[in-house]
């Protein structure tokens, strides 16, 4: 046989039982923290139609998802769970009469990303959609939602940012962006933002260190990737430049030229050139800015066919200081409102997110940075918006990202309902556990372990070993013939408490022999006693 049938595909990965325990533990928390708030829970298949997804996020989302055909047509592998259930609301699967919906569900997702630390091809999503309010209590509420989950897991050193679509689309609007536009802007503003932000952590974590190896190897190699594509694209628009081809004026070429030193990013890293390093993430990050700006100036962004919005330069900057907003509210809000006004659709916007703020203080949320950067790739976003990291996981910190949707049920055909919900990484969660040391310990196999000595009673020991079952009692019989000895090992190594070990006589008087396997006392007593006996030692009591 082959042996490379038996490799597993990139990004996929086993979960063996000790795994399948911290994903049971997460998964059994956020349950109850949902429940405790009313939101119930659904499932959506695993594949849907490619359209489903490309509605919003457009015929780009097409390399990130793994797609298949079939006798329907184009099929996709779930990369997310709000569009399928914006589906199931659209039509018609939920009972709207009980308005606000409350929907969460916990679910594998996939997506065809390069995979990394913390970032896989399958993974898990468990989210919640709030679907029926405009009101922000249900922002507020919904990011609760997502902070008390993680108080109930123990995790401390969160940081939750917040920031609002509607500002940022009203800001757009107000300078004659048309709507449309405004939509395929939002998928790479965000590209745009978050490369900014991974190219920043790298900084400051190559500043802050003078020696060693502060980069892990998936960070140092996502550093170098995202240099060189900068690169890639200066390169490209030089040569069209030379070609007489670009559309961007001669003039900017300066600010085009080459730096030999993305070729050398690895060298430096090991001779420990760290401020050097520091100096090229600089420049990438001001060109990767000013080459989108170009970009979109003279080349337009496309919003239709034959339909091109071209974003005056001026547009573009006031765009990057808005988005540069960010702190607290009582800074953040009157930043915000010097750079934009109060007027019209802004004021509205503004007054909306204010009030969001607002709720959130009800709620006992507290410390959060208002955060104008975070745009949320996914068109789809209309209203407040929110990301919690955890610094400590390094380049794939985002645990849980979410926000409001107020157009989508209405776009898949459905009624119009506001609504806003998050999706958690289930498997950053877990590694966020164990990187504080909060997971729990292992449960063991069994509390209790039966040990029939001879094949003459391996009756009457399965017998009795279905009644301690019956009474709620963890227990495995052994299935193996063994001797007693390897057998009283076996119980240890399984981690029981106790074994009962069942021989001809105990068979003959309907009793059992109680082991307690840490101090090997041993009692013998008739069934419906051995079972009181074993709940009590399990409980806490002597044996
Ligand atoms: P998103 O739908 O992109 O907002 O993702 C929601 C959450 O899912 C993120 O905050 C991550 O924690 C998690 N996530 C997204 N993509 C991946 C991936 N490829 N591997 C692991 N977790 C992911």
């Amino acid at each position: 046989m082959e042996k490379s049938i038996l490799r597993l595909p990139r990004g996929l990965r086993d979960f063996p039982p000790e795994e399948m325990a911290k994903f049971s533990y997460v998964e059994n928390k956020i349950r109850r923290v949902l429940e405790l708030y009313g939101y119930q829970e659904v499932r959506t298949p695993i594949f849907e139609r490619f359209d489903l997804f490309a509605l919003r996020s457009g015929e780009e989302i097409r390399s990130r998802m793994f797609v298949f055909s079939t006798d329907e047509g184009e099929m996709a592998l779930r990369p997310e769970v709000t569009a399928p259930i914006a589906r199931m609301v659209a039509t018609g699967k939920l009972d709207l009469s009980k308005k606000p919906l409350k929907i969460y569900y916990i679910g594998p997702c996939y997506r065809y990303d390069e995979p990394q630390a913390g970032r896989y091809r399958e993974f898990w999503q468990a989210g919640v959609e709030l679907i029926g309010s405009p009101y922000p209590e249900a922002d507020a509420e919904v990011i609760r939602l997502a902070t008390r989950v993680l108080e109930e897991l123990g995790l401390e050193g969160y940081v939750l940012r917040i920031g609002d679509m509607a500002v940022i689309r009203a800001f757009l609007t107000q300078e004659g962006v048309p709507e449309e536009a405004v939509n395929r802007i939002i998928g790479p503003l965000d590209v745009l933002t978050s490369s900014l932000d991974k190219l920043r952590m790298y900084r400051e974590k190559l500043s802050e260190a003078n020696s060693g190896r502060p980069l892990g190897p998936d960070e140092l190699s996502d550093l170098i990737r995202r240099c060189d594509e900068i690169r890639r694209l200066k390169e490209e628009e030089l040569l069209k430049m030379d070609a007489g081809e670009s559309l961007i004026p001669k003039a900017y070429e300066g600010l085009l030229e080459p730096d030999p030193r993305v070729y050398r990013l690895k060298e430096l890293y090991e001779e420990g050139s760290f401020d050097e390093i520091c100096d090229v993430l600089d420049k990438k990050a001001e060109e990767l800015v000013v080459l989108t700006k170009l970009r979109w100036a003279y080349y337009g962004v496309e919003y239709g066919p034959g339909q091109t919005y071209k974003m005056p330069e001026e547009v573009f900057d006031k765009l990057m200081e808005l988005m540069s907003i960010s702190g607290p509210g009582d800074e953040a809000l009157p930043a915000l409102e010097k750079l934009l006004g109060r007027s019209g659709q802004v004021g509205q916007a503004l007054s909306r997110f204010e009030e969001a703020l607002k709720a959130l203080s009800w709620f006992g949320v507290e410390g959060f940075t208002v955060d104008m950067s975070i745009v949320r790739g996914l068109e789809y976003y209309t209203g407040t918006v929110f990301e919690i990291d955890f610094p400590f996981l390094g380049a794939q910190k985002q645990v849980c990202g979410g926000g409001r949707y107020d157009k989508l049920v209405e776009e898949f055909g459905g009624p119009s309902l506001p609504a806003v919900g998050f999706a958690f990484g289930v498997d950053r969660l877990v590694l966020a556990l164990e990187r504080s040391g909060k997971v729990p310990p292992a449960r063991p196999r069994c509390d209790v372990y039966v040990i029939p000595i001879s094949e003459e009673v391996l009756d009457y020991a399965i017998r009795a070993s279905e009644q301690l079952r019956s009474s709620g009692l963890r227990t495995e019989v052994s299935l193996s013939r063994r001797k007693l000895r390897e057998e009283l090992s076996i119980a240890d190594k399984l981690g029981a408490r106790l074994a009962i070990i069942i021989g001809p006589r105990e068979a003959e008087e309907g009793k059992l022999t109680v082991r307690d396997l840490e101090t090997r006392e041993q009692v013998s007593l008739p069934l419906k006693e051995a079972i009181r006996h074993v709940k009590a030692a399990l409980a806490g009591g002597k044996t």
